[in-house]
């Protein structure tokens, strides 16, 4: 089975930085034309160069994904997509006591309602197809009672849910959705984290923290036709779990 991708159109979220951006560059180099998606247009036009310096095929679009109108308006300028890569999303972390109504809605509305309303409208013309493949990009986070983590993690946990119900009802029809729930990654993102951010590495069997590449590579193979016969899957991408026995 190829993993060649040409001909196909793939629109990746957040993929201005990051994990996002990885996986935009590594699309574009197996041939796919790639939307590349976020909010600031600098970095956007600066990732679409830099795809097009490589021979690739790209173009940017902004929306805030926070918003509902911006995620609908997106679908509607991205037109058909045969590979959707919902990556886009906002990670801060505090007890229960710090969470206020607004950083619980900005969770649950970009990490969880902005792919349900991407797969809602762009669904359905890769189901006329017969043909597609969505990835959710996930976190360890959402399957752990990961540290001041928990409005976050929740967010992802729903995202993984929605990835098994997107898999049996779109399955049918030839659409595949599945996702990979990363492990702490050296990103923009993270980089504000400093020390605390590679810290968490540690504490995977691998040891470290993973460059955004090793990420993307595994959301690359899970939208290509190598894993045609994937479905419903949340791939742990975290360097390994750690015994919690001693010895
Ligand atoms: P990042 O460096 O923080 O970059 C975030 C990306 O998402 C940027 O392209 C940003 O676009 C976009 N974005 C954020 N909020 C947005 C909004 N409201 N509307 C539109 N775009 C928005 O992110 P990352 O660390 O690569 O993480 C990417 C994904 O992986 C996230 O879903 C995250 O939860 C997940 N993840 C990350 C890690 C990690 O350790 N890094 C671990 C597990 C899972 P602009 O900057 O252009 O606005």
């Amino acid at each position: 089975m190829t993993d060649n991708l040409d001909g196909a159109v793939a629109l990746v979220t957040g993929a201005t930085a990051g994990i996002g951006e990885a996986t935009a560059v590594k699309l574009a180099q197996l041939g796919a034309a790639v939307i590349v998606h976020g909010r600031d247009a600098g970095r956007g036009a600066a990732v679409v160069k830099g795809i097009q310096a490589g021979g690739g095929q790209a173009r940017f679009l902004a929306a805030d994904l926070s918003h509902p109108d911006e995620v609908r308006r997106l679908a509607q300028e991205a037109g058909d997509v045969d590979i959707l890569v919902n990556n886009a999303g906002v990670y801060q972390f505090g007890s229960t006591f710090d969470v206020d109504d607004a950083t619980f809605d900005l969770h649950i509305n970009t990490n969880l309602r902005a792919p349900f309303l991407l797969v809602k409208h762009l669904e359905p013309a890769m189901a006329a197809r017969g043909a597609g493949a969505v990835v959710n990009v996930s976190t360890f986070g959402a399957s752990v009672a990961g540290k001041l983590g928990g409005i976050y993690g929740a967010s992802k946990a729903a995202l993984d849910l929605m990835t098994l119900v997107w898999a049996d009802e779109f399955g049918p029809s030839g659409v595949r959705v599945n996702a990979v729930a990363a492990g702490p990654t050296r990103t923009p993102g993270t980089a504000v984290y400093g020390e605390m951010a590679e810290a968490l590495g540690h504490a995977f069997a691998l040891g470290r923290t993973a460059d955004a590449r090793e990420i993307a590579e595994a959301v690359v193979f899970l939208a290509s036709p190598a894993a045609s016969y994937v479905n419903g899957a949340v791939l742990q991408v975290h360097g390994g779990l750690k015994a919690v026995m001693p010895g």
